[in-house]
């Protein structure tokens, strides 16, 4: 099959159309014009089959999954997604995959007006790389850098969820599995947050790994009340079901499990009122989970005062980990 062929018939029908793209699929290259007074965010990430979804997952969850963690790095940014590449290896032309794949990718793309705007077909083992371009206000992106002595730490949505889906297999219940293979990307609190967050990033390798980015660069530390944590009421009720199977870790789940593309931000005192209300404006539930420390490392404290030492290693002293 005719690589070209694979596109005009199962992606370009459902391609969403906008009035910024001089050219799109069908040339050489895309053709794009950038507004005025706005700087272009740009993002990559690959799955690849066996790796970062198992060997089964649906392919509309795939082709969902492929957009939905670029868009996720673009709300971290707080930027507006606008347009997307797609590299696409398929080791066959498999129509009814095909055509799952691409519903799942521009249904989203749609959600978010995302103009797929070209890409590449090769053959060889399912690799997914999407490019993600979006758009933000000269100056006004989120930095993973800038987070300040005092700030509080907020979430966005639940932590655990993807996590636990993975964990619990074909018994995770329909809520898990969808937002193991369903991710929402969090673009209208990452927008949101622009001009008053000082510091924002999502959530893709688990919480203390991703908060650790946000203090490495500053040589800070946080403290995270792991009590305040929020969690689903689908992963509550697998944590109260007794001999439900495979218990989600209540504390290490939340902590350290990937996978759940929820955002994690800074915000200074003066400015979490203003956050909040922002935030539930954007229709995106946040919680704030500790505060930004002069203490190098992440100390996690139960709602009793106690310490709690989490099993993931590498996390809690991050300096020495990135030394070593
Ligand atoms: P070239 O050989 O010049 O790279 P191709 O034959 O690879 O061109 O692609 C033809 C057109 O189809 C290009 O506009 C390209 O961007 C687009 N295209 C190819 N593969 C994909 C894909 N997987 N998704 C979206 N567009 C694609
Ligand atoms: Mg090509």
């Amino acid at each position: 099959v005719d690589e070209f062929d694979i596109i005009r018939r199962y992606f370009m029908p459902a391609v969403t159309r906008r009035a910024d793209v001089v050219a799109g699929i069908g040339d050489d290259a895309a053709l794009l014009s950038v507004p005025a007074g706005h700087e272009l965010v740009v993002c990559t990430d690959t799955l690849v089959s066996g790796v970062h979804f198992p060997r089964h997952t649906p392919a509309a969850a795939i082709g969902h999954k492929a957009l939905a963690v670029n868009l996720s790095d673009l709300a971290a940014m707080g930027a507006q997604p606008a347009w997307a590449t797609l590299a696409l290896t398929l080791p066959d032309a498999d129509p009814r995959w095909l055509e799952d794949f691409a519903h799942g990718l521009l249904a989203l793309a749609q959600r978010f007006d995302v103009e797929l705007v070209g890409g590449d077909t090769t053959r060889g083992p399912l690799t997914v790389t999407v490019t993600a371009q979006g758009l933000v206000r000269h100056g006004m992106a989120l930095r993973r850098r800038g987070a300040r002595v005092g700030d509080r730490v907020y979430v966005t949505g639940t932590l655990g969820d993807a996590g636990l889906a993975l964990r619990l297999q074909e018994r995770a219940s329909a809520h898990l599995q969808a937002r193991l293979d369903y991710p929402e990307p969090r673009i209208e609190a990452g927008q949101a947050l622009c001009g008053f967050a000082t510091a924002a990033i999502d959530i893709s390798d688990g919480l203390l790994a991703d908060l650790a980015h946000l203090l490495a660069s500053d040589r800070l530390g946080a403290i995270v009340e792991i009590d305040a944590l929020p969690r689903s009421a689908a992963f509550l009720e697998v944590h109260e079901t007794p001999g439900a199977g495979a218990q989600p870790a209540y504390y290490e789940l939340p902590l350290s499990a990937g996978d759940d593309y929820e955002l994690c931000f800074t915000v200074p005192p003066a400015h979490s009122t203003a956050v909040e209300q922002r935030l539930e404006h954007a229709g995106c539930a946040a919680t704030a989970i500790g505060e930004i420390t002069d203490t190098p490392g992440i100390r996690c404290v139960r709602a009793n005062g106690s310490g709690y030492t989490p099993v993931a290693r590498g996390f809690l002293h991050f300096g020495e980990d990135q030394h070593g």
